[in-house]
């Protein structure tokens, strides 16, 4: 197996390589440069700056989707007709991977990345020319409400109702978790249409335009790193236009299933985890930081098995890879992949903290004896949801063990 790229892929990386140096706002640079924090994680630290009160930051949000847009790469995987790239699976990975690399935000969130794609498979002529548009300009930010209280692994499970009520649902129950809800304009959602069915028979997929639609509360949670990223979402008496469903009525699960399958390789992790290993390297030889390391070498062979563990990491995402570009669709391997990344990015916080000993209690970035930026100490509590968010590693480790090693359910 060669894992370097071929000559065309050679040059596709690097016109991206290129396009991210020549074209970055000052703004995210700066960010980069500094470490200085976006409001929000991930996809979201997007919808934020686009909402953002200062201009500045505004307008670096939205020049860098105008520049992205230039080539279609808001949507890279995507078809062209819809305004996507229409990338390969390989060329997808490689555009993803020189992001990751350059640490440039994505675009266009949950619409972009989960709804686009679904809406393109199952949505009427009409809802494509309505949403796909909005979601590829960045006019709309959409956020994902699929768990509750009650219904989180076991997702079929969910209570929230939609009755009909002429030619409108009427909305009520919670959803929680809802990542950016704040920063969202609509939210797509999964929701209980008829009650006297088998539990994943009578959902439905429901399209609310304007998530501040009379009745739908959204209440912040912050998290255990202190971030506000995620919400619970009450609905009292919200109604909707019947034609919001997306695909049959009765039938959301598989269409919400659909919206699960996208991005499954986790490449962006596996470059994350690389980019932690080398900037940790490079700080544990600086006189600055092998002045602060505690536990060099004890830590050493733990250093060296996360970075042997990055590299598998690096296949498991390359094997979803190659997978996708047979045409063939990832199971068990996406569980794999996804699990390993996770657990992988714990263990490198931990082994940095246990680098510095008590150091690596310092929180603030900018206090004295605060080794390397307190990267590790806030990965760590940022990284903790990690393994609960997209599928727990439970949850992943049940279909490892079923669907890929064909042992019996439990
Ligand atoms: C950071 C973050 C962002 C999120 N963003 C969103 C979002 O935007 N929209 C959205 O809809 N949801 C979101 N979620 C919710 C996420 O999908 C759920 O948290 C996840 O599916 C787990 O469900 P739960 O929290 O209800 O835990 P539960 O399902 O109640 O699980 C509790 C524990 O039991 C274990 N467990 C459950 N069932 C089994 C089983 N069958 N076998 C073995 N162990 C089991 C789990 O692994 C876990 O350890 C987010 C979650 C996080 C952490």
């Amino acid at each position: 197996m060669n894992w370097n790229d071929d000559a065309e892929q050679a040059a596709f990386r690097n016109r991206v390589s290129t396009f991210i140096e020549e074209r970055l706002p000052d703004l995210y640079r700066r960010r980069i440069e500094t470490g200085e924090e976006a409001a929000l994680e991930g996809f979201f630290a997007w919808y934020a700056d686009r909402q953002n009160p200062d201009e500045d930051v505004q307008a670096a949000a939205s020049e860098w989707a105008g520049a992205l847009a230039e080539n279609g790469w808001v949507a890279p995987h995507w078809p062209e007709e819809y305004g996507g790239a229409g990338l390969t699976a390989m060329e997808q990975v490689i555009f993803n991977e020189e992001m990751a690399r350059a640490q440039a935000p994505a675009v266009g969130g949950s619409g972009v990345a989960l709804l686009g794609p679904t809406v393109l498979v199952h949505g009427t002529p009409e809802q494509k020319e309505k949403y796909v548009g909005d979601i590829l300009s960045g006019k709309v930010a959409w956020a994902q409400g699929y768990s509750e209280p009650g219904a989180g692994s076991d997702l079929g499970s969910l209570q929230t109702r939609a009755t009909l009520d002429g030619d409108e649902y009427v909305i009520n129950g919670q959803k929680i978790w809802t990542s950016g809800a704040h920063h969202a304009d609509s939210l797509f959602a999964l929701v209980r249409t008829n009650p006297d069915a088998p539990k994943h028979r009578g959902i439905s997929f429901m399209l609310i335009d304007d998530i501040h639609t009379p009745g739908l509360n959204i209440r912040p949670l912050i998290n255990a790193a202190w971030k506000h990223g995620f919400n619970e979402t009450f609905f009292e008496d919200v109604r909707v236009p019947a034609t919001n469903v997306l695909g049959e009525v009765d039938r959301g699960w598989y269409v919400g299933m659909t919206l699960l399958d996208y991005e499954r390789s986790n490449i962006s992790g596996a470059v994350a985890s690389r980019r932690e290993l080398d900037d940790v390297f490079e700080y544990a030889a600086s006189d600055e930081g092998s002045a602060k390391a505690r536990n060099l070498p004890s830590v050493r062979a733990e250093l060296a098995d996360r970075y042997v563990e990055t590299e598998v990491g690096f296949n498991f995402a390359f094997r979803i890879i190659s997978m996708q570009a047979a045409g063939v669709i990832p199971n068990y391997e996406a569980s794999t992949s996804k699990m390993f990344a996770s657990e992988l990015g714990q263990r490198i916080a931990r082994t940095g903290i246990k680098l510095f000993g008590l150091y690596s209690n310092l929180w603030d970035p900018d206090a004295e004896y605060t080794p390397y930026g307190a990267r590790f100490i806030q990965n760590y509590f940022h990284l903790i949801p990690s393994t609960i968010a997209g599928g727990s590693s439970e949850i992943q480790r049940n279909i490892i063990a079923t669907r890929g090693l064909g042992l019996p359910r439990g």
